[in-house]
């Protein structure tokens, strides 16, 4: 099945796109942190006959009397579905049992909708959230102007400190304390260390906040036991689940209770209308995968190898940001405008050519423009799930160096390119597509 034959046959044009992705997914050294490899598994229920099905609405009712969640079949405003409730449901219960929530909403199309609708769940436009600056490791959704979140809600922003760029926690409750908002927001896109969910709760019960984590980008680690778990902490917790946790593309919800229902409603009608069921099949496959002991060794590996990376980097006179790692990602500072050091912008176009896939990103108090950036952010979970170990973490951080060292020079970089295809080669993962 998994071989696009019938797309090659019916439209050859997106037959060669695919095919050149494929093989671009092979080839290349995958260091996107927010990138991963899904298995065969979960790619055959993405691409299942669930696509073909409409299911407005949830497998549950809430009883009227005692508010309890109850699995039945009239949740839906449409017929025909027996099956997909199944499928829902075995990514429900999963999902909760993984991070032990009381309750999870898997409709959510992506991370940003599940935020969207979690902000909605409890604020009105206009209230006030505190989150973190985009520029210091936050997201998009967490209250940029360019963003629903900072067009809709009061946005005031924490950062990391100056000079350890960890978070300041007695900082965050200063400012807590000083604007007294709806929603106090933590999760991050770009911040390597751990974050202390206890912490932030005692702050929000300080000045009668709702706590809401964004866990997305270490959703995996989470499930393995390697980070504090926000949901124990937090009124609302949301997720993709295609970062660490290497499921299909798409959001996720977990709250308690108390705020189940409002959550619900916001997700369908609120913000969506018919749930992708094919990917909240795909995301209860690979929720089964995470519920296994391969997985937690995977996690594990994960860690190990961004530490090894990290150090690599370092012993060859990298600067990270918060100098080094706890979790799956490092931010190197390539340093300040200029200080003679190429920008990120500059340095993921040299790593592209090398057939190395990063992204450029801001670092804490940055002084170049978001969109020339100097920082360049590496994950470790795309190249673990292919099987690389520390050794090859190791020779992943002397090629960076060597594309740094000939950024200028397109030659050497198609060289070193040659040498990522032979460590590429030696680990595939998705030969059965070729
Ligand atoms: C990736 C990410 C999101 C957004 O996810 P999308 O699925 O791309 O919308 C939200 N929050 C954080 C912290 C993220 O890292």
């Amino acid at each position: 099945m998994l071989n696009y034959q019938e797309i090659k046959k019916t439209d050859p044009e997106m037959y060669e796109v695919l095919m050149n992705e494929v093989n671009r997914q092979e080839d290349n050294l995958e260091l996107i942190a927010s990138e991963n490899m899904v298995s065969a598994a979960v790619l055959e229920a993405a691409g299942s006959v669930l696509t073909n099905k409409y299911a407005e609405g949830y497998p549950y009712r809430f009883s009227r009397k005692t508010g309890e969640l109850k699995y039945r079949l009239n949740g839906r405003y449409y017929g025909g579905c027996e099956y997909i409730d199944e499928a829902e449901k075995l990514a429900i219960e999963r999902a909760k049992k993984i991070f032990g929530a009381e309750h999870a909403n898997v409709q959510p199309h992506s991370g940003s909708q599940a935020n969207m609708a979690a902000y909605f769940a409890v604020a009105k436009p206009g209230d006030t959230i505190l989150s973190l600056k985009l520029s210091h490791g936050g997201h998009l959704t967490h209250g940029h102007p360019i963003s629903f979140s900072g067009k809709l809600f009061n946005i005031i922003n924490y950062g990391v400190d100056k000079k350890t760029e960890v978070f300041d926690y007695d900082k965050i409750r200063e400012k807590a304390i000083e604007h007294k908002p709806k929603i106090i927001l933590t999760g991050a896109s770009a911040y390597p260390r751990e974050i202390d969910f206890k912490k932030f709760r005692k702050i929000a019960d300080e000045v009668g906040a709702v706590f809401i984590v964004d866990m997305a980008h270490i959703a995996g680690l989470i499930a393995a036991g390697l980070h504090m778990n926000p949901v124990p902490y937090a009124d609302i917790v949301t997720t993709t689940t295609h970062k660490t946790l290497r499921g299909a593309r798409g959001g996720m919800i977990l709250c308690k209770e108390n705020y189940a229902k409002d959550v619900d409603k916001w997700v369908f009608p609120g913000v969506q209308g018919g749930p992708l069921e094919h990917i909240i099949a795909s995301k209860a496959v690979a929720f089964k995968e995470a519920m296994s002991p391969e997985f937690n060794e995977y996690q594990k590996q994960i860690v190990k190898n961004a530490k090894a990376l990290a150090q690599g980097l370092l012993e060859r006179g990298f600067n990270l940001v918060a100098n080094g790692t706890d979790t799956h990602l490092m931010m190197i500072n390539l340093g300040e405008k200029g200080s003679g050091n190429p920008s990120g912008k500059k340095m993921e176009k040299a790593l592209d050519k090398a057939g190395i896939t990063a992204n450029k990103n801001t670092v804490p108090f940055d002084t170049r423009k978001p969109f020339v950036a100097s920082g360049i952010r590496l994950g470790t979970p795309a190249v673990t799930t292919r099987g690389m170990k520390e050794k090859e973490m190791e020779q992943i951080a002397e090629f960076i160096l060597q594309v740094k060292n000939n950024i200028e020079n397109d030659e050497k970089l198609v060289e070193i390119k040659k040498d990522v295809v032979k460590l590429t080669k030696q680990f595939p993962f998705y030969a059965y597509l070729r």
